[in-house]
């Protein structure tokens, strides 16, 4: 550097930091794997949006390159045992090819596979995971109710015990990979009582399931969204998942994950919008000159790239969080610095994906306000990411409480 005479030697400084913010050899291979699996989803996609319909090629495509099994235990089928740093970082690039894209692995692998890793038994784990990281037993995650949705304490499906079996009746909406899953986590309460509740693992075929799939959606058409009808479905003993009455236990954990995994698909949508928006401004000429030279243009670009950097460290602070809590279970301060730094990611890269796409929307004009373009569909995508898995106003109280304590709870 100009005017420096003498250069410093690395060993005359300390190095009391462990921490890094380097991607791994590994971890480059698999999101290089991932990574070639979204080229292919790519055109697919666009063509399925267009054409509003569900995109069924997911599954297969991502199943080939061994993605549906990422962060679960080696020891069941496809899985490939990567932490929480890595599955976010995989889950960000799979959201750059949209959330309705990105939707299907939160529901199968956060909500789904990692709730049945971290409460089923060893005979669950085999039956469940083993198939489900190949893609050949889909996992959905009923808690939502018709009547039931930020206050799932208030769920009304219930459950009898019948001669060794479960049978269960009531009515789940608003599930993702509902019409498709072969198994869903199912959250009910002992008949006639509103507490005890269960966590249960549900078969497709039971007589009695029968499912609905949501139409007309604002956003997400290539994305299965169903009702799920349980008319006195027979539930095996050994399909109960966790202890009998911490269903709603079993449920939060479950959102923990899944939060942060739309966390990080935000993430990869904020990226998407800022590629797409420097792409268009870098050719698109008015008054003179590209519009990327207009300062107003510019002040978008900045937005959107800072919203990036922001969102971006936030989720990887609680995943490289949620991992130290998977490493030390029983730590409960870990588990309430996990869940608090989720909470935060979620909220935060949910609204500046949202904002993010909307400013890219901004910078392509009329040419983005069609579905041809990549931001219009992640402005009409994105807009679920602050209601599904925790409602903004939710998480705000959520996050308040972290900073004010006990007894200022906002509900119970
Ligand atoms: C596309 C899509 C996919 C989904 N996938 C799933 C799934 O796979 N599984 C599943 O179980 N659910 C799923 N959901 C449902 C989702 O989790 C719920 O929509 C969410 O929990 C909010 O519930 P609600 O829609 O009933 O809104 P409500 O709870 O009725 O809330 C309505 C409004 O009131 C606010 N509000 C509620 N309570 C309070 C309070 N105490 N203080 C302040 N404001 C409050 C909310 O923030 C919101 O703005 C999905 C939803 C969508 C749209």
């Amino acid at each position: 550097m100009e005017g420096v005479t003498e250069e410093l030697e690395q060993d005359e400084f300390v190095g009391l930091s462990k921490m890094h913010f380097d991607v791994s050899e590994e971890q480059s291979l698999i999101l290089e794997q991932v990574g070639r699996a979204c080229q292919e989803i790519r055109p697919i996609e666009e063509k399925c949006y267009l054409e509003r319909r569900m995109n069924d090629r997911v599954k297969p495509i991502f199943a080939k390159a061994h993605v549906l099994g990422l962060p679960i235990s080696r020891r069941y089928g496809d899985g490939q045992g990567a932490d929480m740093v890595t599955y976010a970082l995989a889950i960000e690039r799979i959201g750059r090819e949209g959330t309705g894209v990105r939707t299907f692995f939160s529901v199968h692998i956060a909500l789904g596979q990692l709730t049945v890793q971290m409460w089923g038994n060893e005979g669950q784990r085999q039956a469940v995971l083993g198939p489900a990281t190949k893609g050949e037993r889909l996992l959905a995650f009923g808690l939502t109710e018709p009547s039931a949705g930020s206050d799932p304490s208030s769920l009304t499906t219930s459950f009898e015990e019948k001669e060794g079996r479960f049978q269960l009746s009531g009515q789940k909406t608003w599930i993702s990979n509902g019409s498709i899953a072969d198994t869903v986590l199912v959250f009910a309460y002992p008949k006639g009582k509103r507490e005890g509740m269960c966590a249960f693992l549900v078969d497709k075929g039971s007589p009695g399931y029968s499912t609905k799939f949501i139409e007309n959606k604002l956003g997400l058409p290539t994305a299965d969204t169903s009702t799920i009808y349980l008319d006195k479905v027979e539930v095996p003993k050994e399909n109960l998942l966790g202890p009998k009455g911490k269903g709603l236990s079993v449920a939060y954990s479950g959102l923990m994950n899944g939060r942060l995994s739309v966390a990080a698909g935000c993430v990869g949508v904020i990226q998407d919008c800022l590629d797409e928006a420097v792409r268009y401004a870098g050719v698109r000429v008015q008054h003179g000159k590209k519009i990327g030279r207009h300062q107003l243009v510019q002040r978008h670009i900045g937005i959107i790239s800072t919203n990036l950097d922001a969102a971006r460290w936030l989720v990887l602070r609680a995943a490289f969080l949620k991992q130290k809590f998977e490493d030390d279970p029983a730590n409960v301060e870990l588990r309430d610095a996990a869940d608090l730094a989720i909470t935060k990611a979620k909220y935060f890269a949910a609204n500046a994906s949202f904002d993010s796409a909307n400013r890219a929307v901004q910078v392509f004009g009329a040419n983005g306000y069609s579905f041809e373009a990549r931001p219009a569909r992640h402005l009409a995508d994105t807009r679920v990411t602050s209601i599904y898995e925790g409602a903004n106003e939710i998480l705000e109280q959520k996050i308040a409480l972290g900073s004010l304590g006990k007894g200022f709870e906002a509900y119970s």
